[in-house]
């Protein structure tokens, strides 16, 4: 059964089914409640809104008038507000939604705020502060190494020493939806000759982002045990990434243009209360990590979160994210050993999400292993990199509470063609 935009729908059989009537194997049923922001007409101001299976009941509007005690966390047309408000907040907020959605005598008042998820469109859910990319898959990573370095040793020595990451580029973090246009910039051709132009190797990367709220002060590292103080919720992330500018420029400080173009996001946070079933212990780590970074005995954020990525529709790999080798915790805690601060909006990514099997690699670098085995589609034609017109699209889900399911909903992008000369082609 799924939630209309008329009104709750209330379920008749004997079984105790919590209004709306939202199944229990929708993927953003009632133990997931993740956050985002929407416009439901041309023009109209961005709201807050919760999903809650096929609906969204409308936070900006359900707080004025039933919770106004919290009602300015909602009033500004992002999650800005709610960020910031810390880890109790977020609790107590997640606890009323859950009592709202689960209590007939709550049905009436909330029916006319609830909108089909069909009929709004998804903005960009909060301001991305900084945004750091990690590179924290050991798959990934050896065999980036075999392709791109053959004969040396596959995963670089600081590897195992600490969570190697890059700064990127804020200001083109995009939701979902939003065209990514192919971009120019020099790049190293043929016999070694120097042009510029369009990329001729643009990948897209499968990644887990994780979404900061409360601030952190400037000089004060933020310990392992911080971890759910500060991150408020996750996100799907696509670091759509131009190998051939990459390796070209990349040398000796790391990427920056072959990155920087765009990055595209979910629009639905997940909150991190909504991923303690997902929880697992994390992979051994060789050699034992410096005390800063030693998790042994804290408590545990792996995550078993398995994605699917889809290449014009055709499912292409199903990541699983539960092998990563360094945890969002150690990332934090490194990003902060320096004394780095942290702000509301900072968003840092796990770096690409790849298993073990072939079908489980989370770039086109792996899938086609740059070019040598080109992947092959449905339609009959093959794929070494993206071709204008292809459309990526990653979703993901982990496990919930009694055999549900929590869905992190689907980051979604369509390369558009380079410009030439300032203008489009075609
Ligand atoms: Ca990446």
């Amino acid at each position: 059964m799924e939630l209309v935009g008329a009104g709750p729908v209330r379920v008749t059989s004997e079984t105790v089914t919590p209004w709306p009537g939202v199944p229990a194997e929708h993927p953003f049923g009632l133990h997931t409640l993740p956050y985002g922001v929407f416009t439901d007409q041309v023009d109209s101001p961005p709201r807050v809104g919760v999903a809650v299976g096929d609906a969204i009941l409308d936070l900006t509007k359900a707080t004025r008038d039933l919770l106004p005690e919290h009602a300015a966390l909602f009033g500004s047309g992002s999650l800005d507000g709610l960020l910031i408000a810390g880890r109790q907040t977020w609790t107590t907020v997640r606890e009323t939604l859950t009592r709202w959605l689960t209590d007939d005598r709550h049905a009436e008042a909330l029916a006319p705020l609830l909108l089909p998820a069909s009929e709004v469109t998804m903005r960009l859910p909060f301001t991305v502060a900084d945004y750091v990319d990690f590179y924290s898959c050991e798959q990934h990573a050896a065999n980036v190494g075999r392709i791109l370095r053959p004969g040396q040793r596959s995963v670089p020595p600081n590897w195992r020493h600490l969570p190697v990451g890059y700064h990127g580029r804020a200001g083109t973090v995009v939701v979902s939806g939003t065209p990514v246009t192919r971009p120019n910039c020099q790049r190293r051709g043929p016999e070694d000759t120097v042009t510029f132009g369009p990329s001729t190797a643009l990948d897209f990367e499968a990644e887990i982002g994780f979404v900061i709220g409360t601030p952190s002060a400037l000089g004060r590292p933020v310990p392992l045990t911080d971890f759910a103080d500060h991150v408020f919720g996750v996100c799907l992330v696509n670091d759509w990434s131009a190998r051939d500018i990459q390796s070209w420029e990349s040398v000796p400080l790391g990427p920056l243009l072959g990155k920087s173009f765009a990055t595209s996001i979910s629009p639905w946070v997940v909150p991190l209360d909504a991923l303690g079933t997902a929880r697992i212990g994390p992979p051994v780590r060789d050699p034992h990590p410096l005390p800063y970074l030693d998790d042994t005995g804290t408590e545990s954020w792996g995550l078993d979160i398995t994605l699917e990525v889809r290449l014009n529709g055709q499912l292409i790999s199903r990541p699983p994210f539960a092998g990563m080798y360094w945890t969002a915790p150690q990332q934090l805690a490194h990003l902060t050993s320096n004394g780095a601060c942290l702000r509301t909006g900072d968003l840092f990514a796990s770096g690409t999400v790849t298993g073990a099997a072939p079908d489980e690699r989370g770039c086109l670098l792996e899938l086609s292993w740059n070019g040598s085995t080109p992947l092959s589609l449905a339609d009959g034609s093959t794929r070494s990199f993206l071709a204008d017109g292809d459309e990526v699209s990653i979703t993901a889900s982990a496990p919930g509470p009694d055999g549900t399911s929590i869905g992190l909903g689907e980051v979604r992008g369509r390369i558009s063609p380079a410009l030439v000369d300032g203008t489009l082609r075609g």
